[in-house]
């Protein structure tokens, strides 16, 4: 918390007076291009890796990167999306997993192979966690969209495979949400899915005509080719 209070005083003396004019602009509305939907791990900071400013990004945060179809769990989520859609009519969605996911770690099998004791952070034991349970059950799509033969290999591959396969799997169920399929009809609306990896730095993103992850630089010249 003393880190926290220090990081504010710091901001209202240096930070805030050299934004002045950028924070006076975005007083009374905001106009971001770009809804961005990612895992709440304190580990992943989107303004950081994209190098973006206030305002550029309207943020949801939420374990798992998880987006449920539309109708099986109207909250939230859903709330952000239609706002973000229909009010801010962002041009651009993102979700963006990223590696060591402790979500998707928590509806893997126990490593066998895993000699150090546990992150006792990772919530494998779901019994006491009934509303993380039933929020992860939300992953199981992804099982779907694992590369194939990958379902032999370790726990660790495994994890980071499955954690690519949640990010098509909801990107998937965001284009149920009405406003989505609306938006994306009319060619007004694209939506992304991105992996973020945290002990690189680089983001990897999913290219639906080739069926794979690509570097992102890469995806986005193929993209600007089309
Ligand atoms: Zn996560």
């Amino acid at each position: 918390m003393q880190r926290l209070l220090a990081g504010y005083k710091k901001f209202r003396r240096e930070v805030f007076p050299n934004h002045k004019d950028h924070f006076h602009l975005l007083a009374d509305s905001q106009h971001p291009d770009i809804l961005f939907i990612t895992c709440a791990d304190s580990r992943v900071v989107p303004n950081l890796i994209f190098q973006t400013e206030p305002g550029d990004m309207f943020l949801c945060r939420v374990i798992g990167n998880i987006v449920p179809p539309y109708g099986a769990m109207l909250g939230g989520i859903s709330a952000t999306i239609e706002y973000a859609v229909e009010v801010l009519h962002v041009r651009h969605i993102i979700v963006c997993g990223h590696s060591d996911c402790g979500a998707i770690k928590a509806v893997l099998p126990p490593d066998p192979n895993e000699s150090a004791p546990r992150d006792p952070r990772t919530p494998r034991d779901l019994s006491r966690l009934p509303l993380t349970a039933k929020w992860l059950g939300y992953v199981e799509p992804a099982w779907k969209y694992l590369p194939a033969g990958i379902s032999d290999a370790d726990i660790p591959t495994l994890h980071t495979a499955l954690i690519r396969a949640n990010v098509v799997a909801q990107l998937e169920n965001l284009k149920t949400h009405p406003e989505v399929a609306r938006a994306l009809a009319h060619n007004t609306l694209e939506v992304h899915g991105w992996y973020y990896d945290i002990l690189t730095g680089a983001v990897e993103a999913w290219d639906q005509q080739r069926r794979q992850f690509l570097p992102l630089e890469d995806w986005a010249s193929d993209v600007s080719e089309r």
